[in-house]
């Protein structure tokens, strides 16, 4: 789960990482009473979930409150990339000497934590990575001995930072790593990161993105979910209690199990299609889940096939096949369905499915993962 920057900022300050006062506001009213509240000056901060809004004219600095309701009034309502501005952060404006940049990541590949760090900050770290990859120093952290204030002193010196920066940057980093782990993070980056005249180092944006396995121990997440930004598959998804993820192809995909959903992606791709959603209805699935499935696959406009792949295990074939004859009877498929259809139970479902009756064209079922992705990608290719 991906957070706005006011909210990262009040996640942040919970482990006592620098960040300016400030106050959220969804009216120009509202702007004007936490601007006071900051003191002036101020930046007006168009929240949305996207980078780059400086340039888009969605960061604006006010000395008083006619410019506070000036660019208040402007943001309020603006479209950033597609994303509509509903609130906007009012903080009290830094000075500003230096812009750094820093994160933590998980890195999957080498099973480790990953720190980034570079002197330059202010820029999308992919613009720098590509025009300057020697200016980004990439360190990776074992998450059983995690860092020291020490280690992270040497990474400071290590990307360049100028001596007054280092003791600075190295307490952020600390404490950035903390709310990294301790706060469950996926990610957890300061771009920039700000070395201001004074001497202070500051953290001015915030990007975190919550690791939803986690939830469980944090019940004051429960907050971040009412602002979440979901498409509106994914909220009726989420009703549902499918684990669904929407993409931007033309395969509807429903398998059972992360891993085989996953892989039944990569051999969608592997043919030539791409998939219009990721989607595990998980061990044990019955007759309503698959049905449910159904109903949420059917709601994308944009899917041409829908690719059912089931290795049963604990999830039953006949299960899964009373629920597709279920879903048939309830609502009328936009388009047709291929399914593979092995493990516990398989031929059961067969019949099941072979006695409900159902015509080619709106079901058929092949015997492996890989000819049922063929079909499904040349009707979706093909419409
Ligand atoms: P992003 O472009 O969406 O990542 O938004 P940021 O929050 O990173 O802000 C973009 C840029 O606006 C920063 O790199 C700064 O140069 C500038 N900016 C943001 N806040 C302040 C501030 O308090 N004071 C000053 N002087 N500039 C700011
Ligand atoms: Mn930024």
């Amino acid at each position: 789960m991906d957070l706005f920057e006011y909210q990262g900022k009040q996640y942040f300050a919970r482990f006592d990482i620098p960040v300016s006062p400030g106050g959220i506001a969804d009216t120009v009213e509202e702007a004007v009473v936490q601007a006071a509240a900051a003191g002036y000056p101020v930046v007006v901060k168009a929240q949305v979930q996207v980078g780059g809004r400086g340039k888009a004219g969605g960061i604006k600095l006010a000395n008083n409150e006619d410019e506070v309701r000036l660019h208040a009034a402007n943001i309020l309502g603006m479209d950033i990339k597609g994303h509509l501005v509903e609130r906007v952060w009012v903080e009290y404006a830094s000075d500003i000497a230096e812009e750094y940049y820093a994160s933590f990541t998980l890195d999957r590949a080498a099973k480790k934590h990953l720190l980034m760090l570079s002197v330059e900050g202010g820029v999308e770290i992919e613009a720098v990575a590509e025009t300057n990859p020697d200016a980004i120093l990439l360190r990776h952290i074992d998450p059983v001995d995690g860092i020291t204030l020490e280690w992270a002193r040497q990474a400071a010196i290590d990307a360049r930072m100028p001596a007054q920066s280092v003791e600075g940057v190295a307490s952020i980093l600390v404490k950035l790593y903390r709310c990294f782990t301790e706060g469950d993070c996926d990610l957890a980056e300061i771009n920039p990161l700000i070395l201001k005249p004074t001497g202070e180092i500051h953290a001015l944006d915030a990007k975190v993105s919550l690791d939803n396995n986690a939830e469980f121990r944090h019940p004051e997440w429960a907050e971040y979910r009412e602002t979440e930004v979901l498409d509106e598959r994914e909220l009726l998804a989420r009703e549902k209690g499918l684990q669904y993820i929407g993409l931007q192809g033309s395969v509807g995909i429903i398998a059972n199990g992360a891993g085989l959903a996953m892989s039944t992606l990569d051999v969608v791709n592997q043919v030539g299609g791409s998939a219009a959603n990721f989607l595990d209805i998980g061990g044990g699935a019955n007759a309503d889940l698959m049905s449910a499935a159904l109903e949420v696959i059917n709601y994308d406009q944009s899917v041409k096939s829908i690719l059912i792949n089931i290795f049963g295990g604990i999830t039953r074939g006949e299960e899964v096949a009373k629920g597709i004859v279920e879903a048939l009877n309830r609502v009328s498929l936009r388009a047709p369905i291929v399914i593979r259809l092995d493990g516990t139970n398989a031929e059961e479902g067969r019949q099941i499915l072979l006695s409900a009756g159902i015509p080619e064209s709106v079901l058929q079922s092949k015997p492996t993962m890989l000819e049922a992705a063929r079909a499904a990608v040349a009707i979706a290719n093909a419409n």
